[in-house]
């Protein structure tokens, strides 16, 4: 075992056969100033490591300066109990969450969308999890038009990478209101999709990219940058043109798009 350095994260040296390693890699390319993505200590990344545990970014560190020991290691079973927690105090809730931390979790204290993070790494089938506040994805989710990024396909590559039905969740103050809505949200798309999203809007707060890889996160990450940027444009320019079911499912389900979709790396 590691020696365990009681200031920091997770033990010094232990990099989860590489995934710590992308996971810091995936967080700071997320967090490029270049990028617009998130500033200061917005956002946070994690990732799946077995069945019963996963990494999250420690509360009060920036992604753009992300490094090994600024993890911590949580357990799925006691951080998805914090969901049970009828109204606690902020102590309260303090308190389970640092409880909630796995073998070797270390002593920071983890992001409090640690929850929001297990929902999407359980429920919603994720290995990796990027969540960030865009600029561009934010102008439109924060404006009474915010479920038009999610009300249709305007272009192919949106069902690409995006997928080709995308998850819009009501606002909910951060913590435990946004997991539960969160957690319905997934259960809803679930029920009526019969497969996880890789992309969610949380109403006047960020996006959340689900992937199989830390590149699907990046991918699916830039590119509803992109989509929210063309749907402004749109929106000042007129009214959206969706596709029709018809073409956007025929999108989903081509072999050159599943060739595509391979080669962008967006598929699950
Ligand atoms: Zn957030």
């Amino acid at each position: 075992m590691d020696r365990l350095d009681v200031a920091k994260g997770v033990p010094v040296g232990t990099n989860y056969g590489g995934l710590l390693e992308e996971l810091v890699g995936l967080s700071r390319s997320l967090g490029d100033p270049g990028r617009d993505l998130v500033i200061l200590g917005e956002g946070n990344t994690s990732v799946r490591l077995d069945d019963e545990s996963f990494l999250v970014k420690a509360s009060g560190t920036s992604l753009a300066n992300a490094k090994k020991e600024g993890f911590v290691r949580m357990d799925f079973g006691r951080t998805l109990a914090l969901l049970d927690l009828e109204d606690p105090s902020d102590d309260e809730l303090g308190g389970a969450l640092m409880a909630a931390r796995g073998e070797g979790g270390g002593d920071l204290r983890p992001s409090i969308e640690a929850v929001m993070h297990a929902l999407c790494l359980t429920e919603g089938e994720a290995t990796f999890v990027g969540h960030t506040h865009p600029t561009s994805v934010n102008a439109v989710l924060c404006s009474d038009r915010a479920e038009m990024l999610s009300a249709g396909v305007i272009f192919p590559d949106q069902v690409v990478v995006l997928g080709r039905h995308l998850l819009h969740v009501p606002y909910a103050d951060v913590g435990l209101p946004l997991a539960r809505a969160l957690r319905d949200g997934l259960r809803e798309h679930g029920g009526r999709v019969g497969a996880p999203p890789k992309t969610v809007y949380l109403q006047n707060h960020g996006l959340v990219a689900l992937g199989p890889s830390a590149g699907g996160v990046e991918r699916v990450t830039a590119m509803a940058d992109k989509h929210a940027r063309i749907m402004a444009g749109v929106l000042a320019a007129g009214e959206p043109v969706f596709l029709t079911a018809e073409q956007a499912d025929g999108l989903d389900a081509r072999p050159d798009e599943e060739y595509r979709r391979r080669v962008l790396g967006g598929g699950r």
